[in-house]
């Protein structure tokens, strides 16, 4: 299988060939093409197995379909657990997107100074990467606003509820519309992340890779 055979739009099959990528991993075959379609999905998925270019070339495929919104407002959010993780999504975004034009990501992270968040949220935001507690606290202070977000990500599950992230996760859920697509990717799909699945998802295609 090639990812032209997955529905994937020419801007994103030409950034995969500069990265080098000649074929999709199990998880991008059996993740991307019910993504297109718009389905909640559910997958299980480790570190390493392509699960980033999995739910971000979707992502990024609705936004070079949809205009942004006037040019305002977050359209991706991706929720992960660490900082690491975040900076590595918020990376492999820009090699993704980097022939979509004007495309804007930005991280919103612990551990790291407010100043140069801010900044950044001050300006358009297209996809945005946050840890929960950070995001709550821009939340708060009203430096984002999630009422135009199309997909939302949890990266990761399982990881920010071990964490204990489970409120903070259920504030920014209700922040974002109803009507979003939710992609929920974790190494494990039951428990307490089958309860959150179930809660915030709407009808979701479970695949376990
Ligand atoms: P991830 O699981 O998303 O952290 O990806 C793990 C590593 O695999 C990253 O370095 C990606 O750049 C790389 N990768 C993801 N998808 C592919 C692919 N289809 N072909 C080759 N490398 C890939």
């Amino acid at each position: 299988m090639s990812f032209e055979d997955l529905g994937l739009a020419p801007v994103l099959l030409s950034a995969l060939r500069e990265a080098g990528f000649t074929a999709p991993t199990s998880v991008q075959q059996a993740s991307i093409p019910p993504a297109l379609e718009g389905h909640d999905l559910m997958v299980s998925s480790q570190t390493g197995s392509g699960k980033t270019a999995a739910f971000m070339l979707p992502a990024l495929q609705r936004i070079s379909q949809k205009p942004a919104n006037g040019g305002k407002g977050v359209q991706v959010l991706v929720l992960t657990p660490t900082r690491e993780l975040a900076l590595q999504v918020h990376a492999a975004t820009q090699n993704y997107g980097k022939n979509l034009p004007g495309l804007r990501c930005t991280t919103a992270v612990g551990g790291m100074p407010y100043g140069a968040q801010l900044r950044a949220l001050s300006k358009r935001v297209d996809v945005l990467v946050a840890t929960p507690g950070r995001l709550i606290d821009h939340l708060q202070s009203r430096r984002v606003d999630l009422s135009s977000v199309h997909t939302l990500v949890l990266d990761e599950a399982d990881r920010m509820l071990d964490m204990g992230f489970i409120e903070d996760i259920e504030n920014i859920v209700e922040r974002t519309p109803a009507a979003r697509q939710t992609l929920l990717f974790s190494a494990t799909l039951d428990g307490t992340v089958a309860r959150l699945a179930q809660k915030m998802m709407r009808d979701p295609q479970r695949i376990d890779i």
